[in-house]
Order: structure tokens, then C-alpha cells, then sequence
């Protein structure tokens, strides 16, 4: 899994741009052509794009009722199980994200329902075929945290919102 940025992200010249309480001083072109800075087959090789907004202090520290950290970790070692157990046999596949295509297409199977979702996306998000790659490994990810047998919809679902930053105008 990769991450796109280490520190807090900067998606305009300003800084501001979908800040909950400030005001983005930056025009729509100067957005775009900011966030065309990062090309189209840079993004192709990051898993997972999540926008995040500035939380403000009082939210972090307020109790939220919440799934809890050692809840998070067994959930994540179930699902890497289940992911050890699949690749028993392919010798230095452990994980989704390292499926070749053959693999991908015996083990991300999706029904019609999945299909046509999946193709809508494509059309409308414009996305490559690694982006296309990329969301069925993300969403067999998703299906195994939830300890699905089946890529369902709402898996598939899941995996394309994280595309985020294939979309045109991205935050808007
Ligand atoms: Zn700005």
C-alpha cells in the first residue's frame, strides 16, 4: 500500500481548498492545474486516494463511539489470513495487491450487478485499465475485511470511492 503524502495534504497554491472553516483563495483552474501535477500513471500506482480535511481539536479528543484499534488489528490479520490461505501455491503472491492479471481474473470475480457498476464507473470517472486492476484488488481487500466470500457491491463500491483523484475537479 502506498501513501501519497506524509504530511497533511495541499491540494491548492493556498493550502485551503475544502478546509471545513477557511476559504480557498485559489480559481478553479489553479486547482486543476495544481492537481495536474500529479499524473495520471503516478496515481495509477497508488492503492487507495482518501481526501482529508483538517479535524478540529475538540472532535479528536471527544469519545466517539467508534470500532476500536484492537478490533481494526483482528479484523486486519483475519483478513491477511485469508489472503495466505488463497495464494497457498503461488509462490511469492501473499497479498491482493499482488495478483498478476491471470490470478486477478480466477479470484476477483464479480456478478452483474458488480459489472455494471464497475463499467459505470469506468465510464463516468474515466478510468485506466490499472485503475481498473487496481479497484477489483481493493475491493477482493475489502471483501476479505468484512469476511466475504463474494466481491459484493457495496465492496466494489468501497474500492472506486477511493479513486478519488482520477476524478475530473477532484474534492468537488
Ligand atoms: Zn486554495
Amino acid at each position: 500500500m502506498y501513501q501519497l503524502r506524509k504530511k497533511p495534504t495541499q491540494v491548492c497554491p493556498c493550502g485551503y481548498f475544502n478546509h471545513p472553516e477557511k476559504e480557498c483563495s485559489c480559481s478553479p483552474v489553479m486547482v486543476q492545474r495544481y492537481l495536474n501535477k500529479i499524473s495520471g500513471p503516478l496515481l495509477d500506482l497508488i492503492d487507495l486516494h482518501v481526501e482529508v480535511t483538517p479535524v478540529p481539536f475538540s472532535e479528536l479528543s471527544s469519545a466517539r463511539m467508534s470500532e476500536n484499534s484492537t478490533d481494526v488489528r483482528d479484523r486486519v490479520i483475519r483478513a491477511r489470513e485469508i489472503q495466505t490461505k488463497r495464494f497457498e501455491g503461488h509462490a511469492g503472491v501473499y497479498a491482493n495487491a499482488q495478483m498478476g492479471s491471470k490470478l486477478l481474473k480466477d479470484i476477483c470475480v464479480i456478478n452483474t450487478i458488480g459489472q455494471t457498476l464497475l463499467k459505470t464507473a469506468m465510464d463516468r470517472l474515466n478510468l485506466s485499465a490499472r485503475a481498473y486492476d487496481r479497484i477489483l484488488k481493493v475491493s477482493r481487500t475489502i471483501a476479505d475485511l468484512a469476511a466475504s466470500e463474494d466481491i459484493k457491491p457495496e465492496h466494489l463500491a468501497e474500492a472506486i470511492q477511493y479513486r478519488s483523484l482520477d476524478r475530473e475537479g477532484w474534492g468537488g
